[in-house]
């Protein structure tokens, strides 16, 4: 087992993606960066993290199978010493070259459509992929961290969502595959820290939104935003009378570098307190995009949370975070995002590449 971890060990199965050529190194430049590895580097989450480690002044090392990820997200990074891109499945055997202080795992497809879309890849990256990055963090002598959700309370009846709840998921529901597959995360990497000492961190992501979110994943804002933007009528799931809390990108991945900075392995939310019903958030885009389109209502999935709301005390006591962008704000920007897209864009149904992996 050992072996296969050597220095010596093939790079092959962690083919590099061919980058633009890098000019040499300035001579005489600062002690080495430390390195860490994010997974779903290319996805919305993952590429923010990575320009905010590189803006911290890491060496960052991205990974991504591109399933979900669009490279378009981190090309404004192709040309940078200290960036690299591994085009790889973390479900098999992950390796990375050279030290690592941090590996962030935030490989998964993360929406309601594509994990039913791709159910078996979704249960592999959170489970067996994250053994691989467990095995990994050990080798290594890394920290990890790893992204889990709201999920993991269902349809939760405990309101707002602390982090002493259990739960309340369905096992073979719709959302199994990624509630499931999250659940089993947090518990192999809880039984990694227990047996084998090693540093773990655990946040609990709710709903977050922001630019480079894709606009056919199927979640509210870029469905809402791009019904508005093609003049479609805005589609309301049920009666609308469902819950969330919306927490702009940045405030997030705030929350999530002082997790890692922090001594904490047990699980953390991270998310914005401030509950909407669905339906309210509907007339909040109508009346931010000025659109004169209807709003029009569709059946509610089944095991759709009817609400969730995250109890963020024992974040802000933690890591003396708590969000600071409002929605009227952060929909600002996202909004100014999703209007930078081309109409070729826009009016893609699909821009990701599940087929090709469907079978496999
Ligand atoms: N939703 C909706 N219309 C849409 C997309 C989603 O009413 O076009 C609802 C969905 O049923 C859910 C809520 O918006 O109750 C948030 O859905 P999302 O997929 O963003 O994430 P979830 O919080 O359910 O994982």
């Amino acid at each position: 087992m050992a072996k296969k971890f050597s220095k010596k060990a093939p790079v092959a199965s962690t083919p590099r993606v061919d980058l633009p050529a890098k000019s040499a190194k300035p001579k005489g430049s600062a002690k080495t960066k430390d390195r860490v590895l994010i997974t779903g580097a290319a996805g919305f989450l993952g590429s923010h993290l990575c320009d905010r480690f590189l803006k911290e002044g890491y060496h960052v090392i991205g990974m991504d199978n591109l399933i979900t990820g669009s490279l378009k997200n981190i090309e404004h990074l192709f040309h940078r010493e200290d960036f690299e891109f591994y085009h790889h499945d973390v479900s098999k055997f992950v390796h990375v070259p050279g030290e690592l202080k941090y590996i962030l795992h935030f490989a998964s497809p993360a929406s309601p459509i594509d994990y039913e879309k791709i159910p078996i890849q979704t249960l592999k990256v959170g489970s067996l992929g994250t053994h691989n990055l467990l095995g990994l963090a050990r080798v290594k002598k890394a920290r990890i961290l790893v992204a889990s959700t709201s999920e993991v309370y269902g349809d939760p009846k405990v309101h707002p969502q602390n982090e002493s709840y259990w739960g309340h998921v369905n096992p073979v529901g719709k959302r199994s595959m990624y509630d499931e597959a999250k659940r089993f995360q947090e518990a192999i990497t809880m039984a990694y820290h227990h047996y084998h000492g090693l540093e773990t961190r655990m946040v609990r992501i709710f709903n977050t939104y922001g630019p480079r979110m894709r606009l056919n994943d199927g979640r509210v804002v870029p469905a809402f935003m791009g019904q508005a933007l093609r003049g479609e009528d805005l589609t309301i799931f049920g009666k609308g009378d469902q819950t969330r809390s919306f927490c702009y990108v940045d405030d997030l991945i705030e929350g999530i570098y002082r997790l890692l900075l922090s001594n904490y392995a047990g699980p953390v939310n991270v998310g914005n307190p401030k509950e909407i019903t669905i339906k309210q958030f509907a007339e909040e885009i109508l009346k931010l995009t000025g659109t004169k389109q209807k709003l029009i209502y569709k059946p509610l999935p089944s095991d759709d949370p009817m609400q969730r709301q995250p109890d963020i005390t024992l974040a802000k006591k933690l890591l003396k975070w708590e969000p600071k962008v409002d929605r009227a704000e952060g929909m600002r920007r996202t909004y100014a995002y999703f209007k930078g897209l081309t109409k070729k864009e826009l009016n893609e149904k699909e821009h990701f590449s599940f087929e090709k992996y469907a079978r496999k």
